[in-house]
């Protein structure tokens, strides 16, 4: 395979920078643009050794920095691949880069670094998925369930099910294509026991996936209520800056506010809104109306009320569009004091809180309500999570096909009739773990990664 090479490290300036070389001719071309001080040619240097030296681009010395050297397949990519270390800067690196570029390398292209490791089988789609997702993690939590799924969690968990179901089918095609031999029969009980087991273990995975994507991806969540509730108070809060205007004006959040926060282990994608009322100015109208779309697009809505003045036909209004969602209600000023019933919200909100969003009263146990409705608040990311709508669905489709042998065995039919429903599901977890995904769906994922990865 051709050699290849991009900047691996942020595209900033920073302490240290990393082009990434690798391929075939990796160390060659990293032996023209890096001279060891020791003079030791880098050719020579076994996996796993370092050397200190300069870059050198078109004959002149350019930086000078360390260049690693790894040895096929015991490297990222399973590929020789040497890592040259240099300042970092945006100027620095990309210089690096255009030297090896100059001498034999071509730009690799987003993911390909990942996309070779997974060709040459140092990982699988899920572990490759789990790297882009510890990329881009935004919390412990997060963090901790992406290294999980990368070092094998949900990948074990697949490999089990299908492991079990492979040997079964093996059984019933062997019945199924000589079905008058003395062949070692698969009993209905170890038929049934393979079934349920299978079905748990994927029924497991689907109930976690909402809660695990909370903390993976963060939930859309829409701050909503009428004007002047304290909607912006309550989102700056959440942030910690100054980020919606905030005055005593009704009216003043004109449009959404956008904002991504962790409440407990939960990432919210907060949106302010503007205040949900009728209102006669245009530019208010058109904001009125994305707040009315965003309440009904977002996962989970803070509907924000004034516990300091009488709740009017907005507040009911709002009451009735948050039926059947999930929302928490947040009853907020109560530092002036509450002038109605709270009950009142029991009838469509499982969570109410109490908050001063001025005093700074209240947040903790709102963070609790949102946990407890996303369901989050016992996850464990340990647990294999299954990482994304991709992964969802060939899961979803492996179960469909499981609960189909499953009925196919209870009503009492033919064991080639389950042996197709077992091979279909066979068939969708392979595609999760990509021992059998198909080219195109491989380049979609890696093609999602950035460059240098
Ligand atoms: P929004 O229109 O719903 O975004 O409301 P703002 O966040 O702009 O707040 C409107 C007014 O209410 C401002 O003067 C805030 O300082 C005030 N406010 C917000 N939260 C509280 C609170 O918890 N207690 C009190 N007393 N005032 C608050």
């Amino acid at each position: 395979m051709s050699t290849i090479a991009a900047i691996s490290t942020a595209q900033a300036a920073g302490g240290i920078g990393i082009v990434r070389i690798s391929g075939e001719n990796a160390l060659s071309v990293a032996n023209q643009i890096f001279k060891t001080v020791s003079g030791v040619n880098l050719q020579t240097l076994s996996g796993y050794r370092a050397a200190f030296g300069h870059v050198i681009s078109d004959g002149k010395p350019i930086d000078e920095g360390i260049a690693t050297v790894f040895r096929a397949p015991k490297s990222y990519t399973g590929e020789d691949v040497v890592e040259i270390s240099c300042h970092g800067g945006l100027y620095i690196t990309k210089q690096v880069l255009r030297a090896a570029l100059q001498n034999g390398a071509r730009p690799a292209e987003a993911g390909e670094f990942t996309k070779r490791a997974f060709l040459n089988g140092k990982l699988d789609l899920a572990k490759a998925e789990a790297v882009m997702q510890l990329i881009s993690a935004q919390g412990a939590q997060s963090s901790a369930a992406a290294l999980g799924v990368l070092e094998g969690s949900l990948s074990r968990e697949i490999a089990a099910v299908s492991g079990r179901l492979k040997s079964v089918c093996a059984a019933l095609a062997a019945w199924v294509d000589y079905p008058d031999e003395e062949i070692d029969d698969l009993s209905d009980d170890t038929l049934q026991k393979t079934l349920s087991f299978s079905v748990s273990v994927l029924q497991k995975l689907l109930t976690r996936f909402d809660s695990g994507q909370a903390v993976l991806s963060g939930v859309d969540t829409a701050i909503v209520g009428k004007p002047n509730v304290g909607k912006s108070t309550l989102m700056n809060r959440f942030v910690g800056t100054e980020k919606s205007i905030v005055t005593e004006i009704a009216g003043t959040t004109r449009d959404i506010v956008e904002e991504t926060v962790t409440a407990g282990n939960v990432v919210l994608r907060l949106s302010d809104t503007a205040g949900l009322h009728e209102t006669g100015d245009a530019v208010e109208k058109i904001g009125v109306a994305r707040a009315r779309k965003k309440v009904e697009n977002a996962v989970l809505i803070l509907a924000v009320f004034d516990g300091a003045v009488p709740l009017t036909k907005e507040d009911e209004d709002l009451i009735s569009l948050c039926a059947g969602k999930k929302a928490v209600a947040v009853v907020n000023k109560t530092d002036k004091g509450l002038v109605w019933d709270k009950e009142i919200l029991d009838n469509v909100f499982n969570n109410v809180v109490c908050i001063s969003a001025k005093e700074n009263q209240g947040m903790a146990e709102l963070e609790s309500a949102v946990e407890e409705i996303l369901g989050t608040a016992d996850f464990d990311p340990s647990a294999a999570t299954l990482m994304n709508e991709r992964q969802f669905s060939c899961c979803t489709a492996a179960l469909e096909n499981l609960l189909e042998a499953k009925s196919a065995f209870e009503s009492g039919m033919t064991r080639d009739a389950i042996e197709v429903s077992l091979d279909a599901a066979i068939e969708n977890l392979d595609a999760l773990t990509g021992a059998r995904a198909t080219e195109s769906v491989v380049n979609e994922i890696f093609a999602q990664f950035c460059v240098g990865k």
